[in-house]
């Protein structure tokens, strides 16, 4: 999932309500785009330059070291950086929503005017891509396709999932103002049309991935009989098993769509092509983890419930750490102040909360990988192929060493492909070191296994709990008022 366009999204039409808007005249119109452009071209200066030294980097050592990934990674970091500080400064130093909606005179344009507001984000990210290709082609080993169709493909990859989500929004948005403008700045009816979209969302992904991505059916043969064999052993039902095509570029997996009647698993053409069957079926048995374990939909609860904690805290830290007066009326300067106390609140509560469910999640969905293909004797081998025949016998019983080490391996040759270091850091996954270390841990040991689960249940209950808690609070004490316009 992007998570750059996501904030992107909430900083174009997230904040709002929260900062009042100043009308931009038509003359200053030009000046402003050339400055927005300006940020676009340094994003690009800048990628190019650390592709620059990455690919000399690369050339003098005759092969891609770890030194020139790191290198590029900080790159690609620094790139993301500035092209979301740019955009957060295009936005609010610039007032671009103003010079659209009032310099171009686009207020009551239908779905437009949201377009050319998130445009200079969009174009930022394209031109940071295009930077830093040269780089990202000197690392792999197997070099991407030309630039252009590999700008087409990121573009698709990250604008495919989300821009679809943010355009049902926004028409929900205008639609409810239409149609209820007494109820629509409600918050509960906010609040009830966030999860109602939310949900819509979630239902509707899978074909938005379709959209988005190239893909086509995995055809009939050995690695698909496999793969809908485990499906049949665990009970996972899906619309079908496609193959993401990605012209050999990325080696990943993923699995689409909370509702067992429209859910496809996905495996890109350079997963298929780098790795054996039985690392396939493992890494088939994390995606088919993700949906036993409804990590899904305890995700869309939790941005939904997140709300009403994100409201009190950011009244209780505004009324007495700021000491501001906390109530519902305020100047202009006041809300100022409170929007932007939510707004860091909200930063820092995503980038641990959701990080440590995210991480745990993967970690749950990497065991259930390993369960996936293990054979159910702590003291294997030998190790039976479980999928290579019709009749899967239907083994439960702890994960096994190799089971274990055929994830491991799949793991290991993923971030291989993918030119990533091992032990690079992921706020969403972990790092690879990290996975493998943990797994490597539940050898021969299962209670360690039974133990890790029930502390993903204690979590998973004590934050529903804490967010079902929050949300009471916020409504009772009024501090959801704070979160619509
Ligand atoms: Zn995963
Ligand atoms: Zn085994």
């Amino acid at each position: 999932m992007p998570v750059s366009l996501l904030i992107a999204l909430f900083l174009a039409f997230g904040t709002d309500a929260i900062l009042p808007p100043s009308p931009v005249p038509r003359g200053s119109v030009v000046p402003r785009l050339i400055e927005a452009m300006a940020e676009v071209g340094l994003v690009g200066l800048t990628a190019l330059a650390f592709a620059t030294l990455v690919r000399a980097r690369v050339r003098r050592r005759g092969r891609a070291t770890s030194g020139a990934r790191r290198l590029f990674a900080a790159g690609s970091r620094t790139v993301g950086a500035l092209t979301l500080g740019g955009y957060a400064w295009i936005i609010h130093g610039l007032g671009w929503p103003e010079v659209v909606r009032s310099g171009l005179g686009l207020r009551d344009a239908i779905l437009l005017d949201e377009v050319l507001i998130l445009l200079p984000f969009v174009l930022a990210q394209v031109a940071g891509w295009w930077g830093l290709y040269p780089g990202e082609r000197a690392l792999l080993a197997r070099p991407p396709a030309g630039v252009a169709r590999y700008l087409a493909l990121r573009a698709r990859q990250t604008l495919g999932m989300v821009l679809p989500a943010a355009l049902i929004f926004s028409l929900a948005q205008d639609l409810a103002r239409r149609w209820f403008p007494s109820t629509s700045e409600d918050p509960g009816f906010q609040m009830g049309m966030m999860a109602a979209m939310g949900a819509l969302v979630m239902v509707l992904a899978p074909a938005f991935v379709r959209l988005s991505w190239p893909t086509r059916r995995l055809p009939d043969g050995p690695l698909r009989d496999r793969l809908e064999r485990l499906s049949a052993r665990f009970g996972f039902r899906h619309t079908d098993i496609l193959v993401w095509e990605t012209e050999g570029a990325i080696v990943n997996a993923g699995v689409t769509g909370a509702l067992p009647w429209y859910r496809y698993v996905l495996l890109t053409d350079a997963l298929i092509d780098g790795l054996d069957p039985h690392e396939i079926a493992a890494v088939f048995g994390h995606e088919v983890g993700h949906i036993r374990h409804r990590h899904l939909a305890f995700f869309g609860f939790f941005f939904v419930g997140s709300m009403g904690i994100l409201t009190l805290a950011s009244d209780l830290v505004y009324a007495h750490v700021l000491g501001g007066p906390g109530g519902p009326a305020g100047s202009t300067g006041s809300t100022v102040a409170q929007g932007a106390t939510t707004l860091l609140l909200g930063v820092g509560y995503f980038a641990a909360i959701f990080g440590v469910l995210s991480r745990r999640f993967e970690r749950q969905a990497d065991v259930f990988g390993c369960r996936a293909v293990s054979c159910g004797r702590v003291d294997c081998p030998p190790h039976p192929d479980l999928y290579s025949r019709p009749d899967t016998p239907a083994v439960d019983g702890p994960l096994c060493p190799v089971g274990i080490r055929m994830f491991v391996n799949a793991l290991e040759n993923v971030a291989a492909l993918n030119g990533m270091e091992p032990t690079a850091r992921s706020w969403r996954h972990g790092s690879i070191a990290r996975r493998v270390e943990f797994l490597e841990g539940l050898e021969g040991k299962p209670q360690a296994e039974r133990r890790f689960q029930v502390g993903v249940s204690r979590l998973r209950i004590g934050l529903a709990l804490g967010l079902i808690a929050g949300l009471f609070l916020a409504f009772w004490t009024g501090a959801i008022e704070h979160l619509g316009p």
